[in-house]
């Protein structure tokens, strides 16, 4: 018989809620790996975060930055906490060294609405919001971490840095993925999100964007501009398909995305480049109510449905998919049925409770099958 696929994650609780999330969706992924079989994981555990930098004076080491590029996969819980800095007043902040060290360009973040739990917008067509925003992750405004200058206690410089290279393959990433949404039956488009009225950089961005488009004759193309989408997707979220932007109107969106559907404990994400990737839930390390038991760890569940997704699609991993699919359908099932109502939607169910939800949810469907 066939030796079940072994695969290596590390692991990075973090700070805050982020351990609690993390645990929960261990627990979660080692029991659907014994539901569906075929395939089962090695945890490798690694510090980092703004209390391993208070305690140790480093926020991820070298050696575990080295081990991330041996992993099959890397889970992320949350990292940085307030009241814990550098110097300069920037918070301690490893994922962004990690995006730029492991080339992962691809922020995506899909924003979903899920049937069963109250939706902010009071419009019925809200119940079908189902976009990815793709948010470029290795340049843009963000390239000025670590190298802004403040001059003489007079002015501040941080500069957006946009390469053809950088566009031209987050562009690709979004196009395909839009080719893909379309059999599926979706829509099939992508919008470039900019400010090319105003920046040299972003008029470049969107060059670069409609070059790209047209070697992709079966998805549709259009732009708009930052301010103009902050308004659309207030309006009309579900008119949209797949977004592209830079780094930092990506930031932006995703937590704008977040709270079009709930809120951010139903926001995953997965950063993706050629050769690695990791997942981690949008939100933060939540400092207000870690310990409490309250943290919604659906956005980490869904990370892991990403990752689950991303392994089928890289190496062909059936076990992968139906296991992607047996957990994206738990979830789903759990709060259509009101089974549970996470805290953030005014109800009492804590991390503990929807853990226990999505995985009975999902061995009940397994005894059925
Ligand atoms: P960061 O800048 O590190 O991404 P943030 O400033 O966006 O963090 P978060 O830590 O994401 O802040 O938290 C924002 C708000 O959302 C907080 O009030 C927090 O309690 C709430 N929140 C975040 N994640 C969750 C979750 N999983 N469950 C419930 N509430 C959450």
């Amino acid at each position: 018989m066939a030796q079940p696929s072994r695969f290596e994650i590390a692991v990075l609780p973090g700070d805050g809620i982020g351990v609690e999330v993390t645990a929960a969706a261990l627990d979660v992924l080692d029991a659907l790996a014994a539901v569906v079989g075929g395939f089962r994981f090695a945890w490798r555990h690694y510090p980092g975060g703004a209390r391993a930098y208070r305690d140790t004076g480093v926020a991820l080491s070298d050696e575990t930055m080295k081990a991330l590029e041996n992993a099959d996969a890397i889970l992320f819980g949350a990292m940085g906490l307030p009241d814990i800095r550098y110097a300069d007043g920037t918070e301690i902040a490893p994922q962004l060294d990690i995006r730029v060290n492991l080339d992962l360009y691809a922020g995506v973040r899909p924003i979903r609405a899920f049937a069963g739990l109250p939706c902010p917008l009071s419009d019925p067509r809200a119940a079908g919001i189902d976009f990815v925003l793709i948010r470029e992750q290795t340049e843009g405004l963000f390239y000025a971490r670590g190298r802004g200058q403040v001059i003489a206690g007079q002015e501040a410089h941080d500069t957006m840095r946009i390469t053809r290279k950088g566009s031209e393959r987050v562009f690709d990433f979004a196009l395909r993925l839009a080719e893909r949404r379309k059999e599926r039956g979706r829509s099939g488009r992508v919008t470039c999100v900019d400010k090319s009225n105003v920046f040299t950089s972003m008029a470049f961005f969107r060059r670069i964007f409609d070059e790209q488009a047209r070697r992709f004759p079966a998805v549709a193309a259009d732009h708009c501009y930052i301010d103009a989408m902050a308004l659309n997707l207030v309006h009309q979220p579900w008119s949209y398909d797949v977004i592209v932007t830079e780094n930092m109107f990506g930031d932006i969106l995703s937590d704008l995305g977040a709270g079009l559907v709930g809120g951010m404990g139903m926001a995953p994400s997965g950063d993706i480049g050629d050769r690695h990737a990791l997942f981690q839930p949008a939100h933060g390390s939540a400092p207000d109510i870690a310990g409490t038991g309250k943290a919604n760890p659906t956005a980490m569940f869904l990370s892991a449905v990403m990752m689950l997704e991303w392994f089928a699609e890289r190496h062909g991993q059936t076990a992968c998919r139906d296991a992607a699919d047996a957990l994206g359908r738990a979830i789903e099932r759990t709060f259509q049925q009101g089974r549970v109502k996470p805290f953030e939607f005014g109800g009492s169910s804590g991390t503990a409770a929807i853990t226990r939800a999505v995985m009975d949810a999902f061995r009940v469907n397994a005894r059925k099958r």
